[in-house]
């Protein structure tokens, strides 16, 4: 087949990489961005796994390390600041990543390095619009944008995160979504200005409240900390989704008298910054795929955070969709065959990342939302979050890697294919 002409949309992390890699070989690649620019925003990220090895056949291992967040690892403290356990980061020497990894990056550096690759090949990004609307004609898409502009497409990428309208779309009229809310469970992020102290290292600290509540301030930069804050409460469920105003005032009344440095974290939170709320939710569906429109990254399968994935699987994801339509479409500078059934390839192309890749996101969400919520009830008292202190400081004592222990990284019996079509150009 010759090239294609493909639209993605969202300009994240999985768009990104997967332009990179589909206008890599040469084909039409266009970005779609809801956003006026490129949202470079966004707290600490890592690669763990297979994750890694992708973004080192994507050659970016250089640009990557030139950004690396400095971490040292992470602590957990009481309510009074006393440190309780301490897990340091990843060394070369290990095998599978700690809680702080080799790889940790702030989300808009992966982003950019991403869309910078991406634009290096050819791919062309409009930003501040989105689809309206598409329609599948079999073998192509009409696609609508929200800018008036409509055009034809031999395929149609929803990259655009959780909350994905394309996803939405491909589901049709009336269709339950397939984000599935963790019954309450919330996090706001933000970046907080708090010189470094002396003496005070580059950590990650995380502190347990009781009443399900929890924060985490994390040092990669001397100006500033990355707050995470919150924890499981329904005060959240009647705030609409992007109200920040209202989302930060529930999320003020949910948090305060929680000890610790709290009260200072929620001032600092109820100014101007970048703050960010993620309802968490997991993306299930039995198919990421549907006629010529395909999901890929949170869209597709969002793994939440508690799994310390969502990066690693939206990176080897896309480089596994770009690899299939690789090897069955071929490359965009390869002449027209006579022989080739573009539909029919493309079809074929479609199954097998979906059939391929699935086994690698079934073990990822394994767990995940399902089952009761004992751990939870135990950490809803002091009692419960003395327990788990004396627990994780023997843990730590023994020098267990906790990252191992509670992350999702160790995918068994599933090999990253090798796809000699994405080598060159
Ligand atoms: C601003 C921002 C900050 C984030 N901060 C963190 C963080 O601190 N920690 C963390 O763990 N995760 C964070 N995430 C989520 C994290 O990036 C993803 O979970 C993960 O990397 C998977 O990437 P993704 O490409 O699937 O989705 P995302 O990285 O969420 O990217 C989706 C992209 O699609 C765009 N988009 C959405 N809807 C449309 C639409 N209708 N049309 C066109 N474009 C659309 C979005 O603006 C975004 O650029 C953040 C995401 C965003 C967008």
């Amino acid at each position: 087949m010759a090239q294609l002409k493909i639209l993605i949309s969202g300009a994240g992390i999985a768009g990104n990489a997967l332009a990179y890699w589909l206008a890599k070989i040469g084909h039409d690649i266009t970005v779609v961005e809801r956003f006026s620019s490129l949202r470079d925003t966004g707290l600490q990220l890592d690669l763990r796994g297979h994750g890694i090895e992708v973004m080192k056949r994507m050659k970016l291992e250089e640009a990557f390390k030139a950004k690396v967040a400095p971490e040292k690892g992470v602590q957990l403290i009481d309510k009074r600041g006393r440190r309780r356990a301490f897990f340091p980061a990843t060394t070369t020497k290990d095998g599978v990543q700690n809680f702080t990894t080799e790889f940790e990056i702030m989300r808009g550096d992966i982003c950019r390095i991403l869309y910078d690759a991406a634009v290096k090949h050819g791919a062309k990004f409009i930003f501040g619009t989105s689809i309206e609307k598409y329609d599948d004609k079999g073998s192509s898409v009409v696609v609508r944008l929200a800018n008036g502009r409509e055009d034809s497409f031999d395929l149609v990428v929803g990259a655009e995160g959780l909350n994905s309208r394309t996803r939405k779309m491909m589901l049709g009229p009336g269709a339950k979504d397939a984000a599935r809310p963790l019954d309450g469970v919330m996090v706001g992020y933000f970046t907080m200005h708090k010189p470094i102290q002396q003496g005070e290292e580059f950590l990650a600290t995380f502190y347990v409240a009781p009443g399900n509540k929890g924060i985490m301030a994390r040092r990669s930069h001397p100006e500033t900390l990355q707050i995470y804050i919150g924890g499981k409460t329904h005060a959240l469920d009647n705030v609409a989704r992007g109200d920040v105003k209202a989302e930060k005032e529930a999320l003020t009344e949910f948090m305060r008298g929680a000890g610790w440095e709290t009260e200072n974290i929620l001032k600092a939170m109820n100014t101007d910054n970048d703050f960010y709320l993620e309802r968490m939710a997991i993306v299930k569906l039995d198919r990421w795929f549907k006629g010529r429109v395909v999901l890929v990254g949170d869209a597709a399968w969002c793994p939440t955070a508690n799994t310390g994935m969502g990066t690693t699987s939206s990176i080897v994801g896309a480089y596994v969709l770009a690899g299939e339509i690789g090897r069955h479409c071929g490359k965009g500078t390869a002449e027209k065959s006579d022989k080739s059934d573009a539909g029919a390839d493309l079809d074929k192309a479609l199954a097998s990342y979906d059939a391929k890749f699935r086994p690698f996101m079934d073990q990822v969400q394994k767990g995940i939302g399902e089952g009761s919520d004992w751990g939870m009830s135990f950490m809803s008292t002091a009692f419960g979050i003395s327990l788990m202190h004396i627990f994780v400081a023997v843990l730590a004592f023994f020098q267990v890697n906790i990252g191992a222990m509670v992350l999702k990284e160790q995918v068994k019996d599933w090999k990253l294919p090798d796809y000699e079509e994405l080598n060159e150009a």
